[in-house]
């Protein structure tokens, strides 16, 4: 930190009230509707919502791929409309790293010819591919071709060369799709490394995925393109309660037995209840495990998932199809 006083840190991206909206044959189709948010530098967030919900819109503005039809969005300084001059998108650009679902490197030349070409392009230094070579323990595979590579080694190189450039955010749709298990977390714990690179980009990615999500220190909740919540993966899950007594059964009999502990259980998506404990409950857990246990209601107790707590907020599951009532017509562009 150096002594510049007090000023907050400009945020890397802003967005207030920004939607788009997609003509499609028939009408139009709502993309993402008045959303609002902020990322300062160094932040993880995660983008967590169903297949339709919005996610790859909001990646899409972001990334300055689409402009918004409506609201205000300033990344890095710049603030990105349709008239926003070549030079000044340009500049914005330059601060952002962006890697999709196909890697975008050449599948004939090797990790190493993949990252020198894109150095050149980005006039990144030559020392700058081989840190990251480094800090993604791709040293030595760097001669290997591309296409010769596990999905996990492309995406890992995929990622070294969105941050070739040094970009204050980078930007990744669903990265982990398609990978096996051990892929899968190597991919997120390079990710986890990145927070102690200087300086650390801010990282803002999709996933469906509710472990993937914990990671990060915000999670944004994406329902029908709308943000139903942000905040911090703990604060969301214990927005239903710090414990909770969770069934997988909404019969009137395990109602009943819930409310004759004086629990108050509210209806999750797919016919499941949960019931937060707190004050004297909490204390003793204990207890009214076994008064459910004598009662023959079948129940787990301990923390909400954030899956539940998205349940809780949106009302419908993570695994829910996309409601297409509530994307017809919309708000005009
Ligand atoms: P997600 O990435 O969460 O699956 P998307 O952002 O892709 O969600 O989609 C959000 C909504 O916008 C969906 O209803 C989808 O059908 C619509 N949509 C996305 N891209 C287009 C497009 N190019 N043209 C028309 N509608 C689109
Ligand atoms: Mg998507």
């Amino acid at each position: 930190m150096t002594g510049e006083g007090t000023s907050p840190p400009v945020p890397v991206l802003s967005a207030a009230g920004i939607s788009k909206t997609y003509r499609t044959r028939d009408g139009r189709s709502v993309g993402l509707h008045d959303a609002t948010l902020t990322i300062h530098p160094g932040e993880h967030i995660a983008l967590l919502g169903p297949n339709g919900s919005g996610k790859s819109t909001l990646l899409a503005l972001a990334s300055t791929a689409l402009p918004p039809n409506a609201g205000s969005l300033t990344i890095a300084g710049t603030e990105i409309t349709t008239r926003t001059p070549r030079a000044s998108l340009a500049a914005a650009r330059s601060k952002i790293g962006v890697a999709f679902q196909s890697p975008a490197l050449d599948p004939l030349l090797t990790i190493d010819e993949n990252l020198r070409t894109a150095a050149a392009l980005a006039r990144a230094p030559r020392s700058r591919a081989a840190e990251l070579l480094e800090t993604f323990t791709l040293a030595d595979r760097a001669r290997d071709r591309v296409a010769a590579l596990s999905g996990g080694l492309k995406r890992r190189a995929d990622l070294a060369r969105a941050l070739l450039a040094e970009p204050a955010l980078l930007i990744l749709d669903e990265p982990t799709t398609g990978l096996d298990p051990d892929a899968r977390r190597d991919f997120l714990d390079a990710l986890d490394r990145l927070r102690h690179a200087s300086p650390a980009p801010a990282v803002l990615l999709s996933t469906h995925l509710t472990d993937e999500a914990e990671r990060a220190d915000r999670v944004v909740f994406l329902a029908d393109g709308r943000i139903a919540a942000d905040d911090a993966p703990d604060a969301l899950r214990s927005r239903i309660g710090r414990t909770a007594v969770t069934t997988e059964d909404d019969s009137p009999a395990t109602q009943d037995a819930l409310a004759a502990l004086g629990l108050e259980p509210r209806p999750l998506p797919g016919g499941r209840l949960v019931a937060p404990l707190t004050g004297n409950h909490a204390e003793h857990a204990g207890r009214v495990a076994s008064a459910l246990t004598a009662a023959g209601v079948s129940f787990s107790i301990g923390p909400p998932t954030l899956g539940d707590a998205y349940a809780a907020i949106v009302g419908r599951g993570l695994d829910s199809a996309p409601d297409a009532s509530s994307n017809d017509g919309g708000p005009p562009a």
